[in-house]
């Protein structure tokens, strides 16, 4: 671990007083603050000998139960989940002396994790993780949400057909919670986009994550036509809304969508390197969509698979991933042959 102290003169005087981590990456050095989601990237002449020693992020699937049966799900609903209330407390705090800065919790449905509440509370007194989790909402109370107040980073909201995401969204705005939505964007999506973004907006959204389709079905793809409407809407409302809320485009868009404003360059979607999905029977896969898994026993085995695999860029064989040749999607966002040979390997 790195001691973050000699750094913090490099940061206003203001933030100096926060809790800060330091997450070494390849000749640079980044201090982040789990309590505010503030990160500060250095680099310099001090933090060139730097190398990255861990993935910033694991995403963890916890459970496969869910209170909802949405028609798109690809999960087994019944399928028991390996990982326990003991047996991830001790993983995740295992990661967090590993150097991960960050654990994103998916099932099923987080909510209905035995123990979910007082989980966040333990893990976050006993470990230095930042603990984030994506829901569909409908078992948030209140109650539960100023329980867990300060020791989140961030609640994720998907919006389906069939959550009642609105009410979920107002009781995250009024219990004052840290939240974003994630946005599965399809063709049916783009021409109701604004009027739903901006009815998002004024119902108290400031974070959006908006995220590409990846699988087999054509009708869900975008035509080259329409990314190119969706950049549009991007760039247009990243200018209209002038830094009052977060548009942020998941990392398997790539290059799909040219020309938008970013934070970083990135010609690569860091699926193994910078973040590793974790599923619900323990098996390590580079993304949650990776066709490509092995199975592991504790967190010395993750460790094990990133130290040796973390410098790969192994696509997923699914039509939108986008470390396939043009996403292996076809003019009129059909799937290509591609992915199909890639399956067979
Ligand atoms: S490997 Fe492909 S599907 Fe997985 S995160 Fe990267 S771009 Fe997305």
């Amino acid at each position: 671990m790195i001691n973050p102290s000699p750094f913090l003169v490099y940061l206003p005087t203001e933030l100096r007083h926060l809790n800060w981590q330091a997450y070494p990456l390849d000749s640079k050095l980044l201090l982040f603050n789990r309590d505010t989601g503030i990160n500060v990237l250095l680099e310099g002449d001090e933090t060139a000998h730097f190398e990255c020693i861990a993935p910033r992020t694991l995403l963890i699937a916890i459970t496969n139960i869910c209170n909802l049966s949405c028609s798109f799900c690809y999960r087994d609903l019944k399928l028991a989940s390996a990982w326990t209330y003991e047996t991830l407390l001790e993983f995740c705090r295992a990661a967090s002396d590993w150097g991960v800065l960050e654990v994103a919790f998916g099932g099923g449905e987080p909510m209905l994790f035995k123990g979910w509440q007082r989980f966040i509370h333990e893990l976050y007194d006993t470990s230095s993780l930042c603990i984030n989790f994506t829901t569909n909402g409908m078992l948030l109370t209140d109650a539960f949400l100023k329980s867990i107040e300060g020791k989140y980073g961030n609640i994720r909201i998907s919006l389906y057909d069939t959550n009642d995401w609105s009410t979920s969204i107002q009781r995250l705005v009024t219990t004052g919670a840290r939240f974003g939505v994630n946005w599965l964007i399809t063709p049916g999506e783009l021409p109701q986009m604004e009027a739903k973004f901006l009815n998002l907006l004024s119902l108290g959204v400031r974070d959006f994550l908006l995220l590409s389709y990846k699988g087999n079905d054509p009708s869900l793809h975008l035509s080259y036509q329409q990314y190119d409407e969706f950049t549009t809407f991007v760039t247009r409302m990243h200018h209209s809304l002038n830094g009052i809320a977060q548009i942020k485009l998941d990392v398997c868009w790539g290059d799909a969508v040219q020309n938008v404003p970013v934070l970083f360059e990135r010609n690569d979607c860091g699926a193994g390197s910078d973040f590793i999905s974790i599923t619900s029977d323990r098996q390590i896969k580079p993304c949650s969509f990776h066709h490509w898994s092995i199975p592991f026993q504790t967190l010395d085995d993750v460790r094990a698979y990133w130290e040796k695999k973390h410098a790969q860029r192994q696509a997923a064989a699914i039509a939108g991933c986008a470390r396939l040749q043009d996403r292996a999607v076809n003019i009129d966002g059909e799937p290509k042959n591609e992915i199909i040979r890639l399956a067979a390997v």
